[in-house]
């Protein structure tokens, strides 16, 4: 059976309700529906004139309602944002990971979370790669984030062996979590891909080769990892890498499948393309989205300005998913424009990996008026020759500027032994531009 009808065998809904306008228009007049209940949309839906029943078209929706940006949220009292009352069911709190220095408020009923994710168990990427029999090592955030708890969910409803370990606490420090890894071989790693590099190298410098743990899956999440970072992880661990990207405010605004493409879930997402201008964009071309997460109760969003570019693609995947795929690039603040060419900064971090398939835990490119400065750890200091001149040459082919590579030993831009602090210690550092922000002592 092809994984297509298998999907439409076992989830009926799915196409009808990416084909049909009309179950989406009921989708989204449902959203406002359920917006109106907080005091936030209640007030603005109210100024903007706009109750359910006058949105009576896609078009009715995207033109009456306004956009929501992550500013407009911040501005609320978090309770503002609440679409069901405290008490009537179990609700969840969270907040954005703050790369910009100012959390948003996340909330989610639980049954919401468990509906969301007993969608996400028909998908074929966990249908086929989640077992029963797995032990699954969950070294995601627990707290803050509802990426550790959602991960844990999904785990125990799959009905897999969850071990959570969690990240950034100092109840598992690195080395604690490398040696709860090591002794009780989990046979699937949820983690970053940089806290899946740190663990490694940890093992590594106890004579533990990560390759004979059994781990046969990482599920790489919580940062974005481009594939040719994932695939440097997998050599490192001898696993199958998948990347899992979730944004808190939003859920998932893409699934990745068997082949890593990331998928958008139309079926719980109503996703408009636009140029920076505010004009429609098409497939193929780079677009932010305004995303509408219709599955949404706690915290309903219309209209959500996510800042990200992205590149959309409605051709039909190899794997057969009916669903369009997309690439997110990053936020536009973030393009470095150099010698007449822009990029962003994930699109440098495949083209480094593409050269070098590194092993250590950090690297940083500096982008400098006259010349772009990579330091990459790799712990084989025989192969620091050869990867460098790889580097040298296939990143001053993609920016177009010379490029000086210095190899160095895991560890010296930042120590993977410690407790990572927040987000943002940014590996790509746009001097001209002055953004990106510089780990301390480096
Ligand atoms: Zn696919």
């Amino acid at each position: 059976m092809s994984i297509q009808s298998w999907v439409l065998r076992t989830f009926p809904g799915v196409l009808s309700r990416i084909d049909s306008p009309r179950r989406q228009l009921k989708q989204l007049r449902t959203s406002v529906a359920r917006a109106q209940n907080s005091v936030f949309y209640g007030k603005r839906l109210k100024e903007a004139g706009v109750t359910p029943g006058s949105i009576r078209s896609i078009e009715d929706f995207t033109t009456r309602v306004p956009v929501t940006t992550r500013e407009d949220l911040l501005e609320q009292d978090p309770y503002d944002l609440l679409a069901v009352k405290p008490g009537s069911e179990a609700i969840l709190y969270g907040q954005t990971s703050g790369s910009t220095g100012n959390p948003v408020p996340v909330w989610a009923t639980l049954k919401e979370m468990q509906d969301g994710i007993e969608l996400a168990l028909a998908l074929p990427v966990f249908r086929n790669n989640l077992h029963p029999s797995d032990r699954v090592a969950l070294c995601y955030p627990y707290t803050r984030t509802l990426a550790g708890r959602s991960a844990d969910l999904l785990n125990l409803m799959a009905g897999c062996t969850v071990i959570p370990i969690g990240t950034r606490n100092n109840m598992y420090p690195p080395e604690m979590a490398a040696a709860t890894i090591n002794r009780l071989r989990p046979t699937i790693l949820g983690a970053a891909a940089t806290d899946a590099f740190a663990y490694a190298n940890i093992l590594r410098d106890q004579g533990v080769d990560p390759r004979k743990l059994g781990i046969r899956l990482i599920v790489s999440g919580a940062e974005p990892c481009p594939p040719a970072r994932a695939e440097a992880l997998g050599r490192v661990y001898d696993a199958k890498v998948l990347s899992l990207l979730g944004q808190n405010e939003i859920g998932f605004p893409g699934i990745p499948c068997e082949l890593n493409k990331m998928h958008v879930p139309q079926f719980m997402m109503y996703t408009e393309l636009i140029h920076p201008d505010g004009s429609p964009a098409q497939p193929g071309e780079r677009a932010n989205t305004i995303v509408t997460p219709t599955f949404k109760r706690a915290q309903p969003l219309l209209r959500y300005v996510t800042g990200d570019t992205v590149l959309w693609d409605d051709k039909p995947c190899e794997c057969g998913l009916p669903l369009p795929t997309m690439e997110i690039l990053g936020r536009a603040h973030t393009v470095i424009s150099t010698n007449g060419r822009s990029f962003f900064p994930i699109e440098l971090e495949e083209a480094l990996y593409k050269a070098a398939s590194l092993d250590g835990v950090w690297y940083q490119i500096r982008v400098r008026e006259d010349e772009v400065l990579v330091r990459a750890e790799h712990r084989e200091t025989d192969q620091y020759d050869q990867m460098a001149s790889s580097i040298e040459s296939q990143l001053s082919a993609f920016t177009g500027r010379k490029v000086r590579v210095e190899m160095i030993t895991p560890g010296t831009l930042y120590d993977y032994r410690q407790i990572r602090p927040g987000k943002p210690l940014s590996r790509v550092v746009d001097e001209v531009a002055g953004t990106g922000e510089v780990v301390e002592g480096m």
